[in-house]
């Protein structure tokens, strides 16, 4: 069995990590890792005859093929992520570590951008966020980088915690505490608590915070935080954004009039006055993607980048994936924000859509997923929230989504999305403005070419 240390030496021998046989490229360390339906070890071979330099195995029998080449631990994943920690002492450069229910991956784009301004900055690839993509994001990362930017995804208590021990960020961030994974934390208390273990992380270990002061239930547990850390033992700095004075701090809420960068406008994009008193437009719409601006521009405003070009970063930041897309097809605007949806996330974009001004509105809904024993009410609740917000057209889709029904005799409801994708091209709209959000699973952007 390969010690740490030894592992780390065949480590930077190769170019770079991969735990999937379809993504090895030459000389790289090819991790095994088992799932549900599949154990990596049966492709260690494959990946060695693809161009791996080495293969991770927990299985001594496929390693004694070869033991040059395979590197036998006692468990994959843990020697995976003990790699990352060992790696991760190598830098001496902040490392900003993000959570929170919604917005992390936006978010994490944006700190990047803003960042990228001023410095060599890395960033977690798409929404590698979790126990196995947190290492693979930190071995990725070298010593020629300045910054990291590194997302962190949380659906069950202590994962935060294990994230950070690998990611040891000096820095950290939480969007916003919200219904997302509710089946996994165990109820809204328990996700407060799961990501809450950010902030705990950072104060036990004297680093620096960031935090929303518009935001109340952020601004609750840090206060909660303040009452039971002792003095030796507390954040380095905390940065909040806009800023408050302490008196404020004690206080229940924190007004938000002063802020200093105003919302000018959210729909279809959103449109805010900076400090400097510039009015920006972005390619990103609605009031939950200024909040995840202000993130951005308050961390690249503490490591010095300039308000021009913290501003120029946000306003050519443009998303290429299905998260917040503004599409025009034909007289049609489809708002497209099929990425994932939880019960916050959901309640936030319906409200938003309802606040717009259009002639025509049409809501393609998908059943919200991981909800566990909320499913059936939380469902109940969206139908009642939609039925409040009078769209002129409601179409559903998916297993749960039927909750949602009762509140709405009008609705078109399909269980699956491709009895969906029929309906979709049998009926064709026009001059509408079309909201489309669904969890990840229910991939509803496949609607989009049907509109
Ligand atoms: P995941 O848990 O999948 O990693 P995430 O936290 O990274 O998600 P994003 O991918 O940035 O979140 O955004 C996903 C969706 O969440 C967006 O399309 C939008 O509907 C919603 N969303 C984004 N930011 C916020 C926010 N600040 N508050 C509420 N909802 C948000
Ligand atoms: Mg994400």
């Amino acid at each position: 069995m390969l010690t740490t240390d030894q592992l780390y030496h065949k480590f930077q021998e190769c170019s770079g990590v991969s735990t999937d046989t379809r993504r090895i490229t030459p000389d790289c360390l090819f991790v095994a890792l088992k799932g549900d339906t599949f154990d990596g070890n049966q492709f260690a071979g494959q990946a060695l005859a693809s161009g791996a330099r080495y293969v991770l195995v927990d299985d001594a029998a496929v390693a004694a093929n070869d033991p040059s080449r395979y590197l036998l631990v006692a468990d994959t994943l843990l020697a995976l992520q003990d790699l990352a920690r060992y790696h991760r002492q190598t830098f001496t450069f902040p490392v900003i570590g993000l959570t929170g229910s919604n917005g992390k991956t936006t978010t994490k784009e944006l700190i990047a951008a803003v960042l990228s301004k001023n410095y060599q900055t890395y960033a977690t690839v798409g929404n590698l966020n979790n126990h196995i993509g947190v290492p693979l994001t930190l071995l990725a990362i070298s010593e020629s980088y300045e910054m990291a930017v590194v997302e962190m995804g949380a659906n069950h208590q202590h994962e935060i915690e294990l994230l950070c021990s690998i990611a040891q960020p000096t820095h950290g961030l939480i969007t916003n505490v919200g219904k997302a994974h509710l089946e996994g934390f165990g109820g809204i208390e328990g996700v407060r608590k799961g990501k809450g273990e950010l902030y705990d992380y950072l104060a036990q270990h004297g680093l620096t915070v960031f935090i929303n002061s518009r935001d109340k239930t952020l601004m609750a547990m840090y206060r909660e935080r303040l009452k039971t850390l002792r003095s030796e033992t507390t954040f380095a700095e905390v940065a909040f954004y806009p800023a408050v004075d302490s008196a404020a701090v004690d206080s229940a809420a924190v007004d938000s009039a002063s802020a200093p960068i105003k919302l000018l406008q959210e729909s279809p994009v959103v449109v805010y006055r900076d400090t400097t008193g510039q009015e920006i437009t972005t390619h990103l719409p609605g009031r939950y993607n200024f909040e995840n601006m202000t993130a951005a521009l308050a961390i690249g405003d503490y490591f010095g980048v300039s308000p021009e070009e913290a501003n120029r970063a946000v306003a050519d930041y443009n998303p290429t994936n299905n998260r917040s897309q503004v599409i025009v097809k034909g007289t049609n605007t489809v708002l497209l924000d099929a990425y994932n949806a939880n019960p916050s996330s959901m309640a936030a974009a319906i409200q938003q859509f309802a606040a717009t001004p259009a002639k025509r509105k049409a809501v393609i809904l998908g059943d919200m997923y991981e909800l566990g024993a909320e499913s059936e009410a939380e469902h109940a609740a969206l139908g009642k929230l939609i039925a409040d917000s009078k769209f002129d057209l409601v179409i559903l889709a998916g297993k749960d989504m039927r909750f949602a029904l009762a509140y709405l005799p009008k609705a078109y409801y399909f269980p699956d999305k491709f009895s969906l994708h029929n309906w979709v091209m049998d009926n064709p709209m026009s001059d509408t403005y079309v909201l489309i959000k669904g969890s990840r699973g229910m991939s509803l952007e496949t609607v989009v070419p049907f509109i």
